[in-house]
């Protein structure tokens, strides 16, 4: 069936390819909050430290168990354009502060539920998304002045708020240790600027291995290449490395096209071969000429070359990648040379020791005992392949908090404090504010209270009671007063140290905001035909 679209002189109007859909006003816009309360709805119940895991299985009937947010929603799949809106958000913002995952598909979830109370009374969502607009600024300017400055990079802020992100993952009970390591990591390869400091998490390579204990992971001053050396008769282990980066191929090149060579004699045929290996050892004693005792290797390497090296006593690696490469080069101070003839000592990079271990069944390259290392390696362990996932998963929200919080050195208390407290300021400022405006605003307070609320009941409190106390406690003045969802009760979460960077609350409300007014301006979807006709 066509779809009809007005009438000229009672000619059927028609712009829709056969087979197209077409819902409009009230029904789109019904339709679409409820497909984005329901995604809200799926992780509101694994938020927080509580808050309880999902099993994914995907279509291959892979296993994942993880309580993040963006895990969750990247692997369900979802179909609804309103609810892949919401996937986007929490993508969007662990691709921007990388925490608040879920806090973030929470309260937009909440926002658009709220509106929607709104809708029923007859405001128009435009008057909703404006005062929304406007609430989000304001609670954002709350935030802002009761946020607590820090030095940017005092280690024992950093790991505070690197452990209160970690806390709410599957790897809880370790979540201290891990967050040490982050924290090291973090500020040994974060630069300062004038204005402060700048993280490139690139710079912290981050490896992973089933086996052992998540206790067995470590921070190496350097990098973990997981390939083996290359020929058996090299040295396993070189002290004081002196390392050489090298991204072409250790090979005589084979030509474009093809090309026949006539050999007629067994002389001929020697004489090539020794060329050919003549070729290959000059290339190595350029490599022995610059003084490397380690050659580490983009492209591939020829036999022939891999023997004289180990003749040579030199550790080789090789078919690195090349994001690998850069950070050995960040590491160990080496300029990644294309040219061997260009090779000097200049460009060696240094490292105190190079050493090819057994990572249960693999055996990798340990490149460590960098001097100023600008790249590190954090090597995950634990005792299943889901472990080291959701600990890495883990590993990266701590690393992208501290550099949240390196970059913008300022914080705010976790368990739903601030958002109870922004609330509260909310209600003051919106009775200035004229009528329906007012009712945005109000609306957006109470949305902002679903953190703490998802907080208790995901601790087994009572949410009505727990935000009543929570309110009157605050009125008090105590605005770190949270939820301490670990012992069920209201507390001060600044001594529980639960604290998160100011930059993951800001960005949870504006993403949250604009993805709630997004949805809820919509008043038309047009979907076109699968089969194109
Ligand atoms: P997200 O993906 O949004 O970061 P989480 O499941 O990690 O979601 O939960 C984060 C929320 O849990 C934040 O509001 C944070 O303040 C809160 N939180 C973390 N640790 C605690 C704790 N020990 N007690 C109470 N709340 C906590």
């Amino acid at each position: 069936m066509s779809i009809q679209q007005g009438s000229a002189g009672g000619v059927p109007v028609l712009i829709l390819k056969e087979g197209a859909s077409q819902t409009k006003g009230r029904d789109a816009q019904k339709n679409n909050i409820t497909a984005a309360k329901l995604i809200a709805e799926i992780v509101r119940s694994s938020l927080g430290p509580r808050g309880m895991d999902k099993m994914l299985v995907d279509t291959l009937g892979d296993v994942t168990i993880t309580n993040d947010g963006a895990t969750i929603l990247k692997e369900i799949d979802v179909q609804h354009p309103a609810a892949k809106m919401m996937v986007e958000i929490s993508k969007a913002t662990d691709n921007e502060v990388g925490d608040g995952t879920t806090s973030v598909v929470v309260l937009a979830g909440a926002l658009i539920e709220k509106a929607e109370e709104l809708i029923n009374k007859d405001v128009h969502p435009t008057i909703i998304v404006d005062g929304y607009r406007k609430s989000a600024t304001k609670a954002i300017e709350v935030l802002n002045s009761i946020a607590q400055k820090i030095e940017g990079n005092e280690k024992a802020e950093l790991a505070r708020i690197a452990r209160t992100s970690m806390q709410t993952k599957l790897v809880s009970k370790e979540a201290g240790d891990l967050a040490d390591i982050v924290v090291t990591a973090a500020t040994s390869v974060a630069e300062k600027t004038d204005t402060g400091y700048r993280l490139d998490i690139d710079d912290i390579k981050v490896e992973k291995k089933a086996g052992g204990s998540i206790r067995d992971t470590r921070l190496i001053k350097g990098i973990v290449l997981d390939k083996e050396v290359v020929h058996g008769g090299m040295p396993k282990r070189i002290e004081n490395a002196k390392i050489a980066l090298i991204n072409s191929a250790l090979e005589i090149e084979k030509t474009e096209f093809d090309a026949k060579i006539n050999i007629n004699s067994p002389d001929q045929m020697k004489m090539f071969l020794e060329e050919e290996n003549r070729m290959l050892k000059s290339m190595v004693d350029k490599i022995i000429a610059s003084g490397a005792n380690v050659v580490v290797c983009q492209k591939g390497m020829d036999d022939i070359a891999q023997h004289y090296l180990a003749k040579a006593n030199i550790l080789a690696v090789r078919r690195v990648k090349e994001s690998d490469m850069s950070k050995m080069s960040r590491a160990t101070g080496a300029r990644v040379v294309n040219n061997l003839d260009d090779l000097t000592a200049k460009d060696l990079g240094s490292a105190e020791l190079v050493e090819e271990r057994k990572v249960e069944t693999d055996k990798w390259v340990f490149v460590e005992g960098c001097k100023h290392p600008k790249s590190v390696t954090i090597l995950i362990r634990g005792g299943s392949q889901r472990v080291v996932d959701e600990a890495e998963r883990s590993v990266h929200d701590a690393l992208m908090v501290s550099k949240d919080v390196l970059e913008k050195p300022a914080i705010v208390a976790g368990g739903g404090a601030p958002e109870a407290y922004a609330a509260s300021k909310l209600r003051e400022w919106a009775s200035t504010l004229s009528g329906r405006e007012q009712l945005a605003a109000e609306k957006f307070a109470e949305a902002l209270e679903v953190i703490p609320l998802s907080l208790a009941e995901n601790a087994g409190m009572d949410p009505i009671d727990t935000l009543t106390e929570l309110r009157s406690k605050q009125s008090k003045g105590s605005k770190w007063t949270g939820v301490d969802a670990r012992n069920a009760k209201i507390a001060d979460m600044s001594k529980l140290d639960v604290v998160e960077p100011l930059a993951v609350k800001e960005q949870i409300i504006k993403s949250a905001t604009e993805a709630a007014s997004m949805i809820l301006r919509i008043d038309d979807v047009i979907a076109s035909s699968k089969s194109g006709g």
